[in-house]
């Protein structure tokens, strides 16, 4: 790991290639004059290249640069190919050869001034801004969440069904009680005007009664005094009234 202060690290990163060519060509270099006064010029190209490619491929390319936690609690090594998710949109950066948080986003391209880090949660500036504001973080993603296995209580389960049957049968005894009262209640329930209704016919009917009866009464009487000495038209005729 090449450790790098953190306000250079993205000046180093930008050259990191550049620098890693010009190493593996001088390797090449320096190797080929090492092996040239003893073996064809060929052979010692070959090598040479051999040796260059691979220090290059299998040890300059996989460097990982490292920053150092400016807080002097701290002090740790951060390792800039951690996943990182960008302060700007939350943008998760897991492609981070290419782009570690001292590059930029791979999303967004936004270039983070400052690293939180892991460690300590103090702000590491990449620049030299200081702008801890929308700074670059772990990415931690978070696992799904397990559901707890439903463990259901037989007993329980019964004894709320029992429970829930009695108040719905407890409902419908009193909605039932309920309609029967109000039926009851409308039966009883005589209606101010239906009464005044029914004392004037009743009134109707014992005037008219009687005045047939007073009617009758007249004629008899009439009867009795046209027939006064005739008793057998009297009777006869009173019958028919
Ligand atoms: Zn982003
Ligand atoms: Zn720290």
């Amino acid at each position: 790991m090449k450790i790098i202060a953190p306000l250079k690290a993205r000046d180093w990163f930008k050259w990191k290639t550049r620098i890693n060519w010009a190493i593996t060509i001088a390797a090449f270099i320096i190797l080929f004059l090492i092996l040239v006064p003893f073996v064809e010029w060929w052979l010692a190209i070959g090598v040479s290249g051999l040796g260059a490619f691979c220090l290059f491929l299998l040890y300059l390319d996989r460097r990982t640069i490292g920053i150092q936690c400016q807080s002097a609690k701290c002090l740790k090594i951060i390792e800039t190919n951690t996943p990182w998710e960008c302060g700007f949109k939350h943008c998760q950066n897991e492609n981070t050869n290419a782009f570690p948080f001292i590059n930029q986003c791979e999303h967004c391209h936004f270039i983070p001034k400052a690293y939180e880090c892991h460690h300590c949660g103090e702000p590491i500036f990449l620049s030299k801004d200081k702008q801890k504001f929308q700074s670059a973080k772990i990415l931690v993603i978070p696992k799904p969440s397990e559901k707890p296995a439903v463990v259901k209580d037989a007993l329980a389960e019964k004894s709320a069904k029992q429970r829930e049957k009695k108040q719905d049968l407890q409902h419908k005894y009193e909605l039932t009680q309920l309609e029967t009262n109000i039926a009851l209640e409308k039966k009883r329930a005589i209606k101010p005007d239906e009464l005044e209704q029914t004392r004037k016919e009743l009134d109707r009917l014992y005037e008219k009664n009687i005045g047939k009866e007073d009617a009758g009464e007249w004629k008899k009487e009439e009867i009795r005094k046209q027939y006064a000495d005739n008793e057998f038209e009297i009777d006869r005729r009173c019958a028919m009234v």
